[in-house]
C-alpha cells in the first residue's frame, strides 16, 4: 500500500484534491456505460487521490514523487474514454492533465501543443490559417490531444487520413518517465507509437507534435437507402473516389436509426443511413454517386449547421452507441475490421448472419495503406457467451476482431504489444506504477489476477503490415 501522506509532502505545492467523492468520480471514464463485462470488474476500483500539475515542472515532481512512494500514476485528460484506459486497477494517484493546454507552435501544416489541449480548442486555433487537424474522435468537444494519442485509435478523417498509427499521423511526442530523476524523451517516426494507445503505462505525454490537414468548408448529410448492403457498396465506391474529398462516412443499418431520436425522421422504415461530412466544393460529384448507388439525400447542410442538433460526427464513431443507448442501454457492439479485398461479401456474410439480432454499424476509414470498415452488429447484451458467439461470427465472416471488453492492451488487440514496447515500458516505468494492470513488462505476474473475464472473450486482434523495421532506441535528453 503506497504511503500517501508521503507522496502528497513530496509534491511541495502541486495541487491534488483528496474528496472522495471527487477522486471516486474522477476514477471512471465511459468504460463502465460501453462495455458491461468491465462493468462488473470495475466496481471496487478507485484511486486515492488526484493530482492536478500545472506546468511540465509539476509533472516531473510528480513523477519523482510518484517514483520514491511507489504511488501508481493514472493520466487523464478529459476521461472519454471507453475501453477501461482511465480505469485505476490498483488505486494510486489520477493525474489530471487539463491545465497543460498551450498551443506550443504551428507551423504551415503543423501544430505542436501540449498534452492537455483540448482538439476542439486545436481545431479553433488553426482554422482561421487554413488548417485542422487531421482526425479526432467523435469526443472532439472534450477530448484532449494527450487522452486522444493515449487511449484513441482514429475517427473523423480517417476515411481519407487513416488511423493514428499509420505512419506520418503523430510526428512526434515529448514523454517523461516515471523514476526518482525523471527523464523527458522526445519521440520521433515509428516510436511514437510506442506510446500512442498505451493506456499512459510507459511514459506521460507532455507535447505531441502533429500534422494539419486543409480545413475545407464541409457540409454534413444525411443519405438514406432502402437496403443496408447498398449503403455498404455506395460508402466502398465514396471512400475510393479519390477526387471526392470527405471526412466521414458512416453507416447505420435499420433498426439503428429508428433507435436515435434526432435521426428518426430521416429514415423512412426499414432504410438505413449513410452519414457523411463532404467538402462543399464537391456536393455534385456526391450527389452524382449517391443518384447512382440507389440512394436519396435526406439532409444536407453546413458543417454543425444541420437540423438534428448537434454535428453529424456526434451520431457516428463512439457517439452511435452513446445516442443508441439513450433510447436502450442494453445495446452493446463489438470492434469487427473488414479490410481485405472482399470486405462487401464478408459484410454481406455478416449482415445476414446478425439479420435477426439487431443493425449494424460501420465507420469507414483508411488502415495501414487499405480501405477497411471498422463495426459489427448493435445487439442487446444478454451474456458473456452471446457476446463471444458476435466475436466468433464476425471473424468466421473475415473481419479483425479486436476486444473491447478487456482493461488490458494486449487482449484490447488494437496496439500489437511486441517486445520493443515491453522493452520502452521497461525504461520508462521500471517500477511498474504507469497505470498497472493494463500493460505489465511482467506479462507472466499478473495474467490471471487481472485479466478479468473481457480477456477471455475470442479475439485474435487487429495485424499490421509485416516488416516493419524494428522501432530504434529513443534519443534521450535528462530534465533539468
Ligand atoms: C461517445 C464516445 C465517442 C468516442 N469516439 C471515439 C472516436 O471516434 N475515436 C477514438 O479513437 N476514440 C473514441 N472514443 C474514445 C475516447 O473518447 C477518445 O479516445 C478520446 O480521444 C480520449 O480523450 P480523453 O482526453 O478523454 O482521454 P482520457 O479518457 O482521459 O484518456 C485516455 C487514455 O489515455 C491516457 N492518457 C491521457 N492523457 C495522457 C497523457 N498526457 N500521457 C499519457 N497517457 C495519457 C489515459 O490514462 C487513458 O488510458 C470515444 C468515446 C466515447 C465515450
Amino acid at each position: 500500500m503506497p504511503d500517501l501522506t508521503h507522496f502528497l509532502a513530496e509534491l511541495g505545492d502541486v495541487p491534488s484534491i483528496s474528496d472522495p467523492l471527487q477522486v471516486r468520480r474522477k476514477s471512471r471514464d465511459m468504460t463502465a456505460v460501453y462495455s458491461p463485462v468491465m462493468r462488473r470488474e470495475l466496481k471496487d476500483k478507485f484511486a486515492d487521490v488526484i493530482v492536478l500539475p500545472r506546468h511540465k515542472e509539476d509533472v516531473l515532481r510528480i513523477a519523482a514523487a510518484a517514483a520514491r512512494c511507489r504511488m501508481p500514476l493514472i493520466m487523464r485528460g478529459a476521461g472519454t474514454a471507453n475501453f477501461g484506459q482511465g480505469i485505476p486497477l490498483k488505486g494510486g494517484a489520477v493525474v489530471d492533465m487539463t491545465a497543460l493546454d498551450t498551443i506550443l507552435w504551428t507551423r504551415d501544416s503543423t501544430i505542436r501543443a501540449q498534452a492537455g489541449a483540448r482538439l476542439r480548442a486545436i481545431d479553433e486555433a488553426t482554422r482561421p490559417t487554413g488548417w485542422e487537424l487531421r482526425m479526432h474522435p467523435s469526443t472532439r468537444k472534450v477530448a484532449t490531444l494527450g487522452g486522444f494519442i493515449g487511449g484513441g485509435h482514429a475517427g473523423i478523417g480517417s476515411c481519407t487520413y487513416g488511423i493514428l498509427r499509420d505512419r506520418g499521423n503523430i510526428l512526434g511526442l515529448e514523454v517523461v518517465s516515471v523514476e526518482e530523476q525523471p527523464r523527458v524523451v522526445e519521440l520521433r517516426g515509428d516510436e511514437v507509437n510506442l506510446v500512442h494507445h498505451a493506456y499512459g503505462a510507459n511514459g506521460i505525454i507532455t507535447e505531441a507534435e502533429m500534422p494539419l490537414a486543409p480545413a475545407w468548408p464541409w457540409c454534413e448529410t444525411i443519405v438514406t437507402f432502402p437496403d443496408f448492403m447498398e449503403s455498404v457498396r455506395f460508402a466502398q465506391v465514396l471512400a475510393t473516389s479519390d477526387g471526392i474529398v470527405k471526412k466521414l462516412i458512416s453507416l447505420q443499418g435499420w433498426p439503428i436509426p429508428s433507435l436515435i431520436r434526432q435521426l428518426k425522421p430521416y429514415c423512412p422504415d426499414g432504410h438505413s443511413l449513410a452519414l457523411c461530412m463532404i467538402a462543399e466544393s464537391f456536393a455534385e460529384p456526391f450527389r452524382a454517386l449517391v443518384a447512382a448507388s440507389g440512394g436519396e439525400v435526406a439532409s444536407w447542410a453546413p458543417e454543425g449547421q444541420g437540423p438534428y442538433e448537434a454535428p453529424i460526427y456526434e451520431f457516428a464513431w463512439g457517439h452511435t452507441r452513446l445516442q443508441v443507448n439513450k433510447e436502450d442501454p442494453s445495446i452493446i457492439g463489438a470492434i469487427g475490421l473488414y479490410h481485405s479485398d472482399r470486405l462487401v461479401d464478408a459484410i454481406a456474410r455478416s449482415a445476414e448472419r446478425f439479420r435477426a439480432l439487431g443493425g449494424m454499424h460501420f465507420e469507414v476509414k483508411r488502415f495501414d495503406g487499405k480501405l477497411g470498415f471498422q463495426g459489427s452488429p448493435f445487439f442487446p447484451y444478454t451474456d458473456d457467451e452471446q457476446l463471444a458467439e458476435v466475436m466468433r461470427g464476425m471473424a468466421e465472416d473475415g473481419a479483425m476482431v479486436a476486444n473491447n471488453h478487456t482493461f488490458r492492451v494486449k487482449e484490447g488487440g488494437m496496439k500489437s504489444v511486441e517486445e520493443a514496447d515491453i522493452a520502452f515500458k521497461r525504461r520508462m516505468d521500471r517500477y511498474d506504477l504507469m497505470n498497472p494492470g493494463k500493460m505489465s513488462f511482467e506479462p507472466e505476474k499478473d495474467v490471471d489476477e487481472e485479466r478479468g473475464s473481457g480477456a477471455q472473450l475470442p479475439s485474435a486482434g487487429w495485424t499490421y503490415r509485416a516488416a516493419e523495421p524494428a522501432a530504434r532506441q529513443p534519443a534521450e535528453r535528462q530534465a533539468s
